[in-house]
C-alpha cells in the first residue's frame, strides 16, 4: 500500500493516469488531501467506483489525534498516533503575525543532546513526508486555524531525515499542497555539516537555524555529542558556504544554561566567532526537562548576554518561552504522554 500523502502531485498524477483515469482526477484528489480529509469517502466529487479503487491502492490517514493540552499562553500541544502505533507531539503557537506549527520529523532522536527530552526517548524511525506534513493538516483541523509558519523544531533532527524532510518542505510549498512559502519555514539542526552543504544546493528559500549553544568546543561537546563528529569550526565553515550560496541569513540558537555557557566572556567569545557573518542569534532560556541537570540563567544574565552581543554588532533576541507549563517548550517534546 502507498501512503498517498507521501506523494508529490506529479507522482500521484502518474499513478492515477496509470489507473486509466483522467489527469484532472489527480488534481481533485490532491486538493482533497490538503483540505485535510481523513478518508477517501469525504472526496465528494469522486465517483464511488474510483474511491473503492483508491482504497485498494492507498493508505490515507496517517495520523490520529489522541490528546491536546492548552497552555496559559494559548500554545497548544498535540499528541498524535501514527499508523504503526507510535506517538509524536506537535505544537501550535500564536504570534502577532499568525500561527506557527512546530512539527516533529522523527520518532525519537539519535543526536543525544543532554538537555533535550526528545533525546532521552531513543530513536525509533524516520517519519515519512506525509506524516510530517500531516501534522500541519491535523493541527489546522483540530484548531480551526490556518497555519502560516512552520518550524522543524519538534522531535527529531531534520537533517538526519534529509530526503523526507526536503520532500515535506516541497509539499508544504506546493501551491497545490499547503501553499506555505519557504521563507515561512525554518529548519533547525544540531549541525550535520554534510547536509547543511546539501541544503545550500536545494534552492529552497527556507530559514536555517543552527543549534550552537556554545562557542567553545569542550563545552559544546559536553552538551551535544554531535560536536565530536562536527566541531564548531567545521559547522562554521559549512554555514559560511551556505550563506555564500544562498545569500540567506542564518539563525544561531543558543540555549542559556546557568554557569555553563552564559558568562560575559562567553558572550564576547561568541561575538568574535560570528563577527561579519550574515546571522542572527536567538537566545533561548533553557527549559528544564525531567532529570535534567541544567538550570536556566537568570533574566538579568540573559539580557546582559543579549546586550553584549548587540553592542558588538551581533543581532541577538531572546526567544519567547511558550508552552513551558504544558511541557511544549523547546526540548520538552516526547512521544508518550506517560514519559
Ligand atoms: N534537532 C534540531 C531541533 C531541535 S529543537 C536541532 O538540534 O536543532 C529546537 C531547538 O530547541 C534547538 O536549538 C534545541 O537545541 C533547543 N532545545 C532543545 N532542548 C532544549 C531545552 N531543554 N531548552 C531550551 N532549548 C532546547
Amino acid at each position: 500500500m502507498i501512503n498517498i500523502r507521501d506523494l508529490y502531485y506529479e507522482e500521484l498524477e502518474e499513478i492515477i493516469v496509470g489507473m486509466g483515469e483522467k489527469k484532472f482526477r489527480a488534481k481533485q484528489i490532491f486538493s482533497w488531501l490538503y483540505r485535510g480529509v481523513d478518508s477517501f469517502d469525504e472526496m465528494t466529487d469522486i465517483s464511488k467506483e474510483l474511491i473503492e479503487k483508491l482504497k485498494e491502492k492507498f493508505v490515507l490517514c496517517q495520523l490520529t489525534f489522541i490528546d491536546f493540552q492548552k497552555s496559559k499562553d494559548g500554545t497548544i500541544k498535540y499528541l498524535f498516533k501514527l499508523n504503526d502505533g507510535h506517538a509524536i507531539e506537535s505544537v501550535l503557537m500564536k504570534y502577532k503575525y499568525g500561527y506557527t506549527a512546530c512539527i516533529s520529523n522523527q520518532i525519537g532522536c539519535k543526536m543525544g543532546c543532554n538537555f533535550c527530552a526528545s533525546a532521552k526517548i531513543g530513536f525509533v524511525r524516520n517519519m515519512t513526508p506525509g506524516e510530517i506534513v500531516g501534522q500541519v493538516l491535523k493541527i489546522q483541523k483540530e484548531s480551526g486555524e490556518k497555519v502560516s509558519n512552520i518550524v522543524f523544531m519538534g522531535i527529531g533532527e531534520p537533517l538526519d531525515n534529509y530526503d523526507n524532510v526536503i520532500k515535506a518542505i516541497r509539499l508544504i510549498n506546493d501551491p497545490k499542497g499547503l501553499n506555505i512559502g519557504a521563507r515561512h519555514i525554518s529548519i533547525s539542526t544540531c549541525g550535520l555539516v554534510h547536509n547543511i552543504i546539501r541544503l545550500a544546493d536545494e534552492n529552497i528559500q527556507c530559514n536555517l537555524c543552527i543549534s550552537l549553544h556554545s562557542s567553545h568546543d569542550d563545552v559544546r561537546t559536553s552538551m551535544m555529542p554531535i560536536n565530536r563528529t562536527y566541531s564548531i569550526s567545521q559547522v562554521m565553515d559549512a554555514c559560511k558556504e551556505y550563506i555564500e550560496k544562498t545569500n540567506r541569513r542564518i539563525t544561531f540558537e543558543y540555549a542559556l544554561v546557568d554557569g555553563v555557557n552564559d558568562s560575559h566572556e562567553d558572550a564576547i567569545h561568541l561575538s568574535r566567532l560570528l563577527k561579519g557573518m550574515l546571522c542572527h542569534v536567538n537566545l533561548i532560556p533553557i527549559n528544564k526537562i525531567k532529570d535534567g541537570k541544567y538550570e536556566k540563567s537568570s533574566t538579568e544574565k540573559i539580557l546582559k548576554f543579549r546586550d553584549t552581543l548587540n553592542d558588538r554588532g551581533i543581532v541577538a533576541t531572546v526567544r519567547r518561552e511558550l508552552g513551558s507549563d504544558i511541557s511544549a517548550a523547546c526540548g520538552q517534546l516526547v512521544r508518550d504522554k506517560t514519559m
